[in-house]
């Protein structure tokens, strides 16, 4: 059984993701669908337009390269792209959801010509909620829960890269490896869950002082690694040393009641008779061993 064609029309609107016909040349020729105000705008005050009239230059232009690849290789073309209300001219102030929202489109070639041009039907699907979900996972994928800072995977994968740089291109880059000082203390004294709050404090303060390319990670336990790109042995030193100020300071007003907390450091660069970055940070956890071995609280 098919459906009486008088009923179409109503079908179309019913669509639960909106549905656009453009034209090869980028024209609204109609708009179905998409009602509800919680997923979508309503569209249908874009017919007769041009996607190059109502977006911003450089998404037209991507629309329509979009419509005449899918023209091109005929077939069925799915493209993700992000878009806000605030971007469409006419849908500034429309019902509807405020934020940037992300689209899979997909488009199909149109077998019939309309007025004379190739046109494709685009159904539009908001995704955004399943886009914000792989952005967390994504993040979680490399942030470690507890401090906030980059886990031990994505420090091996910075560390990794860095190590490329530095071999093809000469770049230097400095490694910190930090343990904190009898922490273990911390933790019998006054409970794990201080131990855990010192832990997020002291993360909080090397996120603080760190500039745009440094990387701080949980490297394990009480332990964090500081990647610092572009930097020689001396001024790494300094990093590490304003760090090691910074953290007695930070703790001792964070934590009045405990005695001071004291982290030790151990510096090292890559150098070139290195195979991987493994070399610079053995020899940064040698070094921290010395910062241990010569009585704590100091870089080495
Ligand atoms: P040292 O100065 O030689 O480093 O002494 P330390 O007491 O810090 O020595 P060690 O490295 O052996 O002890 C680390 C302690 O860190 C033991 C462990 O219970 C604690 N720790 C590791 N991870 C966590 C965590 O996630 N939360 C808390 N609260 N404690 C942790
Ligand atoms: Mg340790
Ligand atoms: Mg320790």
């Amino acid at each position: 059984m098919s459906l009486p064609a008088d009923l179409m029309p109503a079908v179309l609107d019913a669509l639960p993701d909106p549905l656009f016909i453009l034209s090869e040349s980028g024209r609204y020729l109609a708009v179905h669908g998409g009602n509800d105000p919680g997923y979508y705008h309503d569209g249908r005050i874009l017919v007769g337009q041009s996607v190059e009239e109502l977006l911003p230059a450089d998404k037209a232009a991507e629309v329509l390269d979009q419509i005449r690849q899918s023209l091109r290789e005929n077939r069925l073309f799915k493209v993700e792209y992000p878009l806000a209300a605030a971007e469409v001219k006419g849908l500034e102030s429309a019902d509807g959801p405020a934020d940037m929202l992300w689209f899979e489109g997909h488009i199909q070639p149109l077998a019939e010509r309309i007025d004379g041009e190739r046109a494709v039907v685009w159904v539009a699907r908001n995704i955004t909620a399943r886009r914000e979900l792989e952005e967390r996972l994504r993040r979680m994928s490399v942030i470690d829960p507890l401090t906030g800072v980059f886990n031990r995977r994505k420090l091996l994968e910075v560390l990794a890269e860095r190590f490329a740089a530095h071999r093809c291109d000469d770049e230097i880059c400095a490694v910190v490896m930090i343990d904190i000082d009898d922490f273990k203390q911390v933790n019998d004294r006054y409970g794990h869950s201080v131990g855990d709050e010192v832990l997020i404090a002291i993360a909080e303060i090397g996120r603080g002082i760190l500039r745009e390319n440094d990387l701080l990670s949980r490297f394990g336990g009480e332990e964090f690694v500081l990647v610092l790109p572009q930097t020689d042995l001396d001024d790494a030193r300094q990093v590490a040393d304003r760090l090691r100020r910074s953290v007695i300071e930070g703790l001792a007003s964070h934590f009045p009641d405990i005695p001071p907390v004291t982290i030790s450091q151990g510096v090292a660069t890559m150098r070139g008779g290195d195979v991987s970055h493994e070399g610079a940070l053995c020899r940064a956890d040698h070094a921290l061993y010395e910062a241990k071995r010569k009585g704590r609280n100091l870089v080495v």
